[in-house]
């Protein structure tokens, strides 16, 4: 059941959903963003160049991002307006509705009670376009002209190419070769908003050329798409680089999520318990349980709520990897992030859910998972597929592979009340629909999905091979 329908809805509703006052949608879409820096426990370690093992100084990432996005990752504030050109666009599909999952409640007989805020209204189909709608903004008010960028299954690439023509401006898209050729209705969808795709590696840059000249049937890899876009964006006076996950100023455009799971509970009388979210690079997780943490770290919070991260188990990052500066790529372009990481070479295995097959994860939740803030939890695709199974069959909704994860965990999570009897209030994001993830569910329903578990064995051997590459590397 939609709680926002419910905000429009002054009689007939079951008793304690009822609202408590009406909201114009202007005031439910939040006016400003959340920046949790300086709420952390400790200063977050900042990203070094391995040349000088010193950091990275903001100027030099003003080369390859718009001014304001370096501001913001440095940012101290803890609060950043949204600008109205920025809002105008959300509007198309913000508030993103939250919904009381009581069909699945009642299947499992679980006391307590689960909601999901549903992040597959977007015209992309998942959160990404909080970030690329305020980059591609930034951008535009800076007087660049296009934007770079690379996508593996094509989310993100599809949510800058839908935002870059939102403000008239040009994209391109370096795509996973294997991508590129296996979801060919995410290329059309970026080709739609008038984005330049491209099969990566290409012939479009040096980094590309190289690696086609030494294996012309390359395959790509997410890292080989970072190259091509990031090489794009430097040797381009009017282009800039755009990231869809990992770092401080994308995670920070997410909190509209959180900040409106707060005002929608608010109408319902209700706050969670615990706060659950799959993780990939972070971002969308980040967007929910931020403004929750606010919350906590200011009093304001009625309840002690915890945060519950969801990966994998075929790329573990956090459960399994090291906690140590890494490349946040595979040819070591980008600077090097304290982070869980699973080693920059990492290859990741052919699992369904394209978004979480990341090597590293956004350095807020490697401090907070340190320091005991952010819980970490992994399933294997099977656990994970039936349990989308159950939530497709009640709910109605098709979620993407990735979310899915969080709908297990919060499946999980439900089960346990039942044994308890406690009566505890789940909140989880779904953070996209499955409408291009077809084929999983064809395999899933085929009976072919097979479980994953990434070695620990693997894990060594690629800490092995990084602290060769940096002998002054310290594991945590
Ligand atoms: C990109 C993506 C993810 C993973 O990225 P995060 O930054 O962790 O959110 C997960 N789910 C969907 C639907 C995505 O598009």
């Amino acid at each position: 059941m939609n709680v926002q329908y419910l905000t429009h809805k002054l009689d007939g509703c079951e008793t304690k959903m009822a609202p408590k006052k009406i909201l114009l949608d202007e005031e439910r879409i939040p006016k400003q963003w959340y920046n949790i820096q300086p709420d952390l426990p400790k200063p977050l370690p900042l990203p070094i160049n391995p040349a000088t093992q010193k950091p990275i100084e903001p100027a030099q990432l003003i080369a390859l991002f718009p001014k304001e996005c370096v501001m913001q990752e440095v940012s101290q504030e803890r609060f950043i307006p949204i600008p109205d050109e920025v809002r105008n666009v959300y509007r198309l599909w913000r508030p993103t509705p939250l919904y009381r999952a009581e069909k699945l409640e009642k299947a499992l007989g679980t006391p307590a009670r689960i909601y999901y805020k549903y992040e597959g209204v977007s015209p992309p189909g998942s959160h990404k376009p909080n970030t690329a709608v305020a980059q591609a903004y930034y951008a535009k008010e800076e007087g660049v002209q296009r934007l770079s960028t690379e996508t593996g299954a094509g989310q993100w690439g599809s949510a800058l190419a839908f935002s870059c023509t939102m403000f008239n401006m040009k994209s391109t898209v370096y795509m996973v070769k294997v991508s590129y050729n296996q979801k060919p209705y995410r290329r059309v969808m970026m080709e739609s908003w008038g984005a330049e795709v491209y099969a990566s590696p290409s012939e479009k840059t040096n980094s590309g050329r190289s690696i086609l000249k030494e294996d012309p049937d390359s395959p790509g890899s997410l890292g080989i798409a970072i190259s091509e876009a990031v090489e794009d964006a430097v040797t381009h006076e009017d282009v800039k680089y755009s990231i869809g996950s990992v770092v401080n100023h994308v995670l920070l455009h997410q909190t509209v999520i959180g900040q409106e799971a707060q005002m929608q509970l608010e109408q319902v009388d209700d706050y969670p318990d615990i706060i659950i979210g799959c993780i990939g690079g972070g971002s969308s997780f980040s967007g929910l349980y931020w403004p929750f943490y606010y919350d906590k770290v200011s009093g304001k919070a009625s309840k002690d709520v915890k945060f519950l991260a969801v990966e994998s188990t075929a790329c573990p990052s956090v459960t399994k990897g090291a906690y140590i500066y890494d490349h946040g790529d595979t040819a070591r372009m980008t600077p090097m992030f304290k982070m869980h990481t699973l080693g920059h070479m990492f290859i990741p295995p052919p699992i369904h859910a394209g978004g979480l097959r990341y090597h590293g994860i956004a350095p807020t939740i490697s401090l907070l998972n340190e320091e005991g803030v952010v819980k970490t939890v992994a399933y294997n695709q099977m656990d994970v597929f039936n349990a989308a199974n159950l939530f497709i069959k009640t709910e109605g909704l098709i979620p993407a592979p990735e979310p899915a994860h969080a709908i297990k965990a919060a499946i999980d999570e439900a089960l346990r009340c039942k044994e308890t009897g406690e009566e505890k209030t789940i909140l989880f994001l779904l953070c996209g629909h499955g409408h291009f993830d077809m084929q999983a569910f064809d395999d899933y329903l085929a009976g072919k999905l097979q479980p994953y578990e990434y070695p620990e064995e693997k894990v060594k051997e690629a800490m092995r091979k990084l602290k060769a590459l940096y002998p002054w590397l310290k594991t945590e």
